[in-house]
């Protein structure tokens, strides 16, 4: 079992996507900073959408014009299409997120065109963002069941992660957008995806819509996945999958990987704080446990 694992934070995306209300970019960029902050180096930072659909990430130029640029940090924007791609680029995003989803119906109802027209959009960026030195990444939504064509057979996610891969990604991810998979799932679609695509790099995205979220990520641990999806809080989901709630809280993974022996380069009291600043900016409380209940042991300077 891999002995560290990077986290890439999408609380500011996928979190606050679903917010009710829309927040405001500088407590926006205040949340990125303080993700940084506390060493988060993947950071997802808004996605280049359809404002009218997703009216939360209106003002992804603006997120991005607010950050103060750190060296060795990627700052992701995630785009459905071409010209999403494009304005990322202009932004000044130095990693792009694209998604398609195993489901044709989901595909068709998150993105407006089928899961081949999507295919085909990625290998164009892919190709784009080759040839301008942008790191490019795909996820694969829906691996794990749909809420529209209901369990999700392996073999459709190895067909569409094979088409993927012709991409050429800096790594597939695997997302259960939808927070229905459980551990042995996870071993399933990881081996076989390792399987068939020896040596791609391995990401997966898990929502704790049934609880289910933390069990999952450490089974993807244990399967070979480089890299696991979370939100600080444990805020998020997805305006387009019905009661689609929460991801793994970023505080809880560090948590339970950190006591479990495996590194990830984040500050946990640091992340802790990030935690309790967002409920004061949300003015509700978040899904998060650690936020609540607190590292342990505690550290050295209140144990006294
Ligand atoms: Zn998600």
């Amino acid at each position: 079992m891999s002995r560290s694992i990077e986290i890439v934070e999408v609380g500011p995306r996928d979190g606050l996507q679903s917010e009710p209300g829309v927040v405001p970019t500088a407590a926006k960029v205040e949340f990125i900073e303080r993700l940084i902050d506390s060493g988060l180096k993947r950071v997802e930072v808004t996605s280049f959408v359809n404002p009218k659909k997703v009216p939360q990430m209106a003002d992804a130029e603006q997120v991005l014009a607010g950050l103060r640029r750190r060296e060795g940090v990627s700052y992701i924007g995630l785009v459905l299409n071409r010209k999403g791609y494009d304005r990322a680029v202009a932004a000044g995003c130095n990693e792009i997120g694209m998604a398609v989803v195993a489901s044709d119906t989901f595909n068709r109802r998150n993105q407006g065109v089928g899961t081949d027209e999507s295919v085909a959009a990625w290998l164009e960026i892919a190709r784009e963002a080759k040839a301008a030195g942008i790191r490019a990444t795909i996820t694969i939504g829906a691996s794990f069941g749909c809420p529209f064509e209901g369990e999700m057979p392996v073999g459709r996610v190895i067909e569409v992660a094979r088409r993927v891969a012709e991409g050429s990604p800096y790594e597939i991810a695997f997302a259960d957008t939808i927070g229905v998979g459980v551990p042995a799932q996870v071993a399933e679609i990881f081996g076989r995806v390792r399987e068939a695509l020896p040596g791609v790099r391995l990401r997966a995205h898990f929502h704790n819509t049934r609880n289910t979220g933390l069990a999952n990520a450490y089974a993807a641990v244990e399967a070979g996945v480089a890299t696991l999806d979370s939100s600080c809080g444990g805020i998020g989901g997805c305006p387009f999958a019905p009661a689609a709630t929460g991801n793994i809280p970023t505080e809880d993974l560090v948590y339970l990987l950190s006591r479990s022996g495996v590194a990830t380069g984040v500050d946990l009291e640091r992340l802790i704080a990030t935690g309790e600043w967002l409920q004061q900016a949300l003015g509700r409380p978040v899904p998060g446990m650690l936020v609540k209940a607190g590292s342990f042991p505690k550290p050295s300077s209140q144990a006294a």
